[in-house]
């Protein structure tokens, strides 16, 4: 272990940048330990990277905040945001995410194992090394290492300094809506809108709740009102949504879309005062949506697509400009092959054509002119023959009543019960015929290890661009239309887990994806953040659905079937 890290600095004052790298090592400090991960290599480069460890002793966290996985990822969680805080305007930097709780890199709190110190505190983050030029300024990196680091751990890693009942209450809400959205499986439900929630944010860009007097809270229908009694909040009741087909209609603006992205957001936790924090869906729920111009390979959308006018074999599909139905077809296979079990869509996002052909339509049009089979006629068969549930807002077509086991109606911001109203309409014969009565087996692909390739020029590149691309070795992946992506960090996460895919002989080309991302979900799981960790930048550990997601994108992505 290294000491005397202000001397070092000052004896560094005015050398050239490129010395910060001496740096490098674990360095004694008061009350814990500095580990510099990486230097910087010049001031406009990356920041370095250090990783502060603070021993439980010192950190001070009870016992009851860090028992099990769970509470030690929101203590995690909880201790980014406060070092975040403390960081702000700082040339230090800790990604603590926004409002989901994952389990990020940032910050762990150690669990006994792998020889860990059982309730130990490590924070690792970014800093911006001060220069004068490309020279060393020695006198303010002590100024940031020696001073503001310190000063930074004693306020956001010190159990003393923090607010014990805010610590308590963030731990508590993080693991009732894990406890929660365990609960759906047992009681056959896909998601649980709890009575009181906040579901609108506040701007497109802020995921903020909405606050004001406009704000409506959600209150459930009483044909779905369930309660489930939760380690902490006790009982709570609110709207069950069960398997099978559920449709949301309802006029425009009334709320239908935003009930459905806070179910895309209920496979996260989320902070206290979010509004959404006990509005859960299942783990495998995926949002789905069209995106013309992504890359498909060898997809069997032959359930969607019967034939095209290239010829092309729609059962074993690829193409580098997919259209907005076959994009959508495609995304939808790729997902039950990942292993999603309820479908969210939303008609906004949605093609049309591949949601819907009316009567006069299908009176028009020949099916034989026709390649598509619209998911209207396929929703019933998934769930019977899958048991995968599908959450529709459509508002603008009463063909779904036909399917829809449930519908809701939301009307000013609030659902209620229109099933039986629905039932009854579907009674009254529109003429349309179905076009299909099966959802076929989907085909499992067996990725080529190969062609997911992060490395350029022998070295590993894996960079996120916000939440709207990842750069992986020479290809960019557009990740735009990959709707539950909370943070960049995320991104990040991805990129990671598809390279750890591949260096861990996971995808090895004989086995298939869903095999594949078991094997990685067996080794993230349990807050295992280590394994991705290890690449030493901003990152949380990704669903296995967005992993899928990515390596779909990936325009080099090559199967064997
Ligand atoms: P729809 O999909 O039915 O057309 P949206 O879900 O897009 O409607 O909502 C329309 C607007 O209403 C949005 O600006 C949204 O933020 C706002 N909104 C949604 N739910 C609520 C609510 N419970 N209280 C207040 N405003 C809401
Ligand atoms: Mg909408």
């Amino acid at each position: 272990m290294r000491t005397g890290l202000a001397e070092e600095l000052r004896r560094l004052d005015g050398a050239s940048y490129g010395r910060y790298k001496s740096l490098t090592g674990t360095w004694r400090m008061p009350g814990f330990t500095l580990e510099v991960v990486r230097g910087q290599a010049d001031p406009f480069a990356p920041p370095a990277r250090v990783a502060v460890h603070v021993p439980a002793e010192r950190a001070g966290f009870p016992g009851e905040l860090r028992n099990c996985p769970v509470r030690r990822r929101a203590l995690a969680g909880y201790l980014a945001r406060q070092a975040a805080d403390a960081a702000a305007r700082t040339p230090l930097h800790v990604d603590c995410g926004r409002q989901e709780v994952l389990d990020r890199a940032s910050c762990r709190i150690g669990d006994g194992r792998d020889g860990e110190e059982r309730g130990a505190v490590t924070v690792r983050m970014g800093v911006e090394l001060p220069g004068r030029g490309r020279r060393i300024d020695g006198r303010a990196a002590e100024d940031v290492l020696c001073r503001l680091l310190p000063r930074l751990v004693e306020r956001a890693l010190h159990y003393a300094s923090l607010d014990a009942v805010e610590v308590r209450r963030f731990v508590d809400a993080v693991e009732d809506a894990d406890a929660l959205r365990r609960a759906l499986d047992p009681l056959g439900l896909v998601a649980f809108v709890a009575d009181g929630a906040v579901l609108p944010r506040r701007s497109g860009v802020d995921e903020r709740p909405l606050t004001g007097p406009g704000v409506v809270p959600f209150a459930s229908p009483d044909a779905f009102r369930v309660a489930v009694d939760l380690p902490n909040a006790g009982r709570v009741t609110g709207m069950g949504v069960p398997e099978g087909v559920t449709l949301i209609v309802g006029g425009g603006f009334h709320g239908k879309s935003t009930l459905l992205r806070a179910l895309e957001a209920g496979v996260w936790d989320h902070v206290p005062d979010d509004g959404r924090e006990l509005t859960v869906s299942r783990t495998d729920t995926v949002k789905i949506r069209a995106e013309d111009g992504r890359r498909i390979e060898r997809v069997d959308v032959h359930a969607f697509v019967s034939h095209l006018p290239s010829g092309a074999d729609t059962a074993d599909f690829s193409t580098d400009n997919a259209s907005g139905s076959t994009s959508q077809a495609a995304s939808l296979v790729e997902a039950v092959e990942a292993g999603a079990r309820t479908l969210l869509i939303d008609e906004d996002t949605a093609a049309t054509n591949l949601m819907i052909r009316d009567a006069r339509m299908q009176a028009l049009v020949a099916k034989d002119r026709e390649p598509l089979t619209p998911f209207v006629d396929l929703a019933r068969s998934l769930h019977r023959d899958h048991d995968v549930s599908t959450v529709l807002v459509m508002g603008g077509s009463g063909d779904y009543m036909d399917v829809a086991d449930h519908v809701l109606m939301m009307d000013a911001y609030l659902p209620s019960d229109v099933t039986a109203r629905a039932r009854e309409l579907a009674r009254v014969p529109t003429g349309r015929k179905a076009e299909a009565d099966a959802f076929p087996a989907v085909t499992h692909r067996r990725p080529a290890p190969a062609s997911v390739d992060s490395l350029v020029r022998g070295r590993s590149r894996v960079r996120a661009r916000g939440t709207d691309a990842l750069a992986f070795g020479e290809e960019q992946v557009d990740v735009r239309a990959v709707e539950q992506i909370p943070d960049r960090g995320y991104v990040t996460g991805i990129g990671f887990a598809m390279e750890l895919l591949v260096r861990r002989g996971h995808l090895d080309g004989k086995r298939t994806l869903a095999e594949a991302l078991d094997l990685l979900d067996r080794e993230l799981a349990g807050g295992a953040v280590e394994l991705l960790a290890v690449y030493d930048d901003d990152c949380a550990v990704p669903r296995r659905h967005e992993i899928a997601a990515a390596l779909n994108r990936l325009r080099s992505l090559r199967v064997n079937r």
